[in-house]
């Protein structure tokens, strides 16, 4: 079993990043400056958007946390977002998902400037990523394009099976690896829910990639010798041995899979994470320059 370590690319990316903070710098330009928001007190979105400003510091980017109470109304978020669009010391800035339930997500969403949409969720950039124009592309799909290509990983005609459809993974992961591009040009089919027969499916794809959000869903027996396994899932399940009683997992039972097994895979936690915020800062930092 070959593990694609997340960790350690992404931490080659923000070294090059701060090489190139560093050019900047001589070149007597500013520190691309990244802004979260945050509402309410979740903890994991809070560790999260930690880890992002973590990142920026290490990578010499300037970074603001705008943190709102639970109860912020949509008025008042919307009017933080407005401050940020209009702030020009703000290269790029995200909302940290998700919101509150009482909150309409993408309303907010939309009222970003999505020349500082860094998370590509606004409806120009995934209607330009859909065009194959030139966008800020989601940072966890970028995240995985990243991996297969420092990976060395022909995708070429390759089948891609990937396992959710949600805006911000499944989508623009179909769009990023069927495009005719390298890495692309795979043969892709998107499951979901409703899909049927999806062993068969999952049994035939070169590259699988799981982003469902259920702890160990992908079983050996679903799984082609010699795949790449791309485990997109944050799932946290009990653990006695640890401190904490939990633990995170993937979406893949990679416990299960033998050693001998002759495919890639990324582990979770230190695989597709780590990637995700790496690529946030790699846009923020094409922000920076235009
Ligand atoms: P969503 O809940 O938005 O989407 C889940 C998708 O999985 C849906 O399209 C759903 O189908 C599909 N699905 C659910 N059950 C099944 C099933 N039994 N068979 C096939 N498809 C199924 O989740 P996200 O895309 O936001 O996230 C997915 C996972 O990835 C989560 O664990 C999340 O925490 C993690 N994640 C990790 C990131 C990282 O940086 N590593 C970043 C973002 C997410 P349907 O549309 O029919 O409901």
């Amino acid at each position: 079993m070959h593990i694609i370590d997340g960790k350690a690319t992404s931490i080659a990316i923000q070294n090059e990043l701060k090489i190139a903070v560093d050019d900047r710098i001589k070149q007597g330009l500013k520190r691309p400056h990244l802004a979260a928001i945050i509402v309410g007190e979740n903890p994991a979105s809070r560790a999260y958007v930690g880890h992002k400003i973590k990142a920026c510091e290490y990578a010499g980017f300037e970074s603001t946390l705008v943190e709102l109470p639970q109860e912020t109304s949509d008025e008042a978020l919307k009017a933080e977002v407005t401050k940020l669009n209009n702030n020009s010391s703000i290269d790029g800035f995200i909302v940290q998902l998700p919101l509150p339930d009482h909150i309409d997500a993408q309303a907010i969403l939309e009222c970003v400037e999505p020349t500082k949409d860094v998370d590509g969720f606004h409806p120009v950039n995934a209607g330009k990523l859909s065009l194959g124009l030139p966008c800020f592309a989601p940072a966890t799909p970028s995240g995985i394009v990243e991996l297969l290509k420092r990976y060395g990983i022909e995708t070429e005609g390759k089948h891609a099976v990937i396992l959710g459809r949600s805006a911000i993974v499944g989508t623009p992961m179909t769009l990023l690896l069927s495009r005719n591009a390298n890495p692309g040009n795979c043969t892709v089919t998107m499951c979901h829910s409703r899909t049927q027969n999806l062993a068969d499916i999952t049994r035939s794809a070169d590259i699988l990639i799981a982003a469902i959000g259920k702890a160990h869903f992908v079983t050996p027996d679903m799984i082609k010798p010699g795949a790449v396994i791309i485990d997109v899932g944050i799932n946290r399940i009990e653990d006695a041995s640890r401190k904490s009683g939990s633990r995170l997992t993937g979406d893949v039972a990679m416990h299960l899979i033998d050693d001998q097994w002759g495919g890639h895979i990324t582990p979770v936690p230190g695989g597709v994470g780590p990637m995700t915020i790496a690529m946030l800062l790699k846009n923020t930092l094409e922000a920076a320059g235009k």
